[in-house]
């Protein structure tokens, strides 16, 4: 039941509005040890802040997190400090969050200087066999981030955020600007080292083909909310939302069958989250729209095992065959 809003005003945000942005409301789902679940939805579904709410890095407004039984949310900050070692980033552009003047060993070994663990010599060595592991050479370590490729540092990135040995890594858009031969070696490396670490991923991206690659099962954001949530071949083949519907679109045949529903790209920007549209804030670019639609929001059921969708009119009926007619 997570819950994050920001306050117009507060922080510099837009000073002169008033009101509250819902960024997330009503958030639930699990992830299992050693899987990944995907995080799906446009700039501005609440995706990255999702991320980051379940890291602590953002305080929920209302709900709570919990890892490995543990209620996040309930720890001071000092408390949260065994966890902080256990959850790591991997985030959007990581050149934007590189210290261009660090060293890459500098960089990959500043998690373990943050959290005072281990020596100078067992940091450096760590650091070293992980850029081995992510097939960068030794020499890298004196070298800076900026005589890499994109691809290079989306490996120090991933490095970087390998050296404390965490369990679960939030994985934000870590293959978006690369091009598409290096997003399959990255997303290949992501596979290796989930399997060989037991590592567990949310993985945050606005590309379904990439997400579908790696994760079990996909939670699609809409404005802060979830309106669909199901395992990724139930979501891919049959999927229940028409946004969901229309995020297929622009997934290459191979991922997507032939006969699978699916609608046109939503067209024009998403609304804004400081007025979300009333009733299903997607009606607004609903194709199948009716008036019910923007006088109630439809509360997220099942239909199928595993599949929950917030619709009045699913593209699935309730024992999850599909229901689908071209409009
Ligand atoms: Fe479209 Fe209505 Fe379903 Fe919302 S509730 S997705 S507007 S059909
Ligand atoms: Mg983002």
């Amino acid at each position: 039941n997570l819950d994050v809003s920001f306050k117009l005003g507060e922080g510099g945000l837009l000073r002169q509005s008033q009101g509250t942005i819902h960024a997330l409301s009503d958030i639930n789902f699990g992830l299992e040890k050693g899987q990944t679940v995907g995080l799906i939805g446009e700039s501005g579904s609440g995706k990255s802040t999702l991320g980051r709410a379940i890291l602590h890095l953002v305080r929920p407004t209302a709900g709570s997190v919990h890892f490995d039984g543990t209620d996040l949310t309930s720890l001071a900050e000092r408390q949260m400090r065994p966890f902080r070692q256990q959850m790591q980033m991997v985030f959007q552009d990581p050149f934007d969050s590189m210290n261009a003047r660090m060293t890459v060993g500098q960089i990959i070994m500043e998690p373990l200087l943050l959290q005072r663990l281990g020596t100078t010599r067992s940091r450096r060595e760590r650091a070293a066999m992980l850029l081995e592991r992510m097939g960068l050479d030794r020499l890298a370590m004196n070298r800076y981030p900026g005589q890499y490729s994109g691809g290079q540092r989306q490996r120090i990135a991933i490095a970087r955020a390998l050296t404390t040995q965490p369990q679960l890594l939030v994985l934000d858009e870590p293959t978006s600007g690369l091009d598409v031969s290096m997003q399959a070696r990255i997303l290949n490396l992501l596979q290796d080292l989930q399997r060989e670490m037991g590592l567990s991923y949310v993985f945050i991206s606005h590309d379904l083909g990439a997400v579908s690659y790696l994760a079990q099962n996909i939670v699609v954001l809409y404005l802060g909310r979830i309106v669909e949530i199901a395992p990724t071949a139930r979501l891919v083949n049959s999927p229940a939302h028409p946004y969901t519907a229309s995020l297929l679109d622009a997934l290459p045949p191979m991922v997507r069958q032939a006969e699978t529903p699916h609608l046109p790209p939503p067209t024009g920007e998403p609304p804004s989250p400081v007025n979300p549209p009333s009733g299903c804030a997607f009606h607004t670019r609903c194709p199948q729209a009716e008036p019910i639609c923007a006088a109630e929001r439809p509360a997220l059921r099942a239909v199928a095992d595993g599949q929950q969708v917030a619709c009045h009119f699913p593209l699935v009926s309730v024992n999850g065959t599909p229901s689908y007619a071209a409009p």
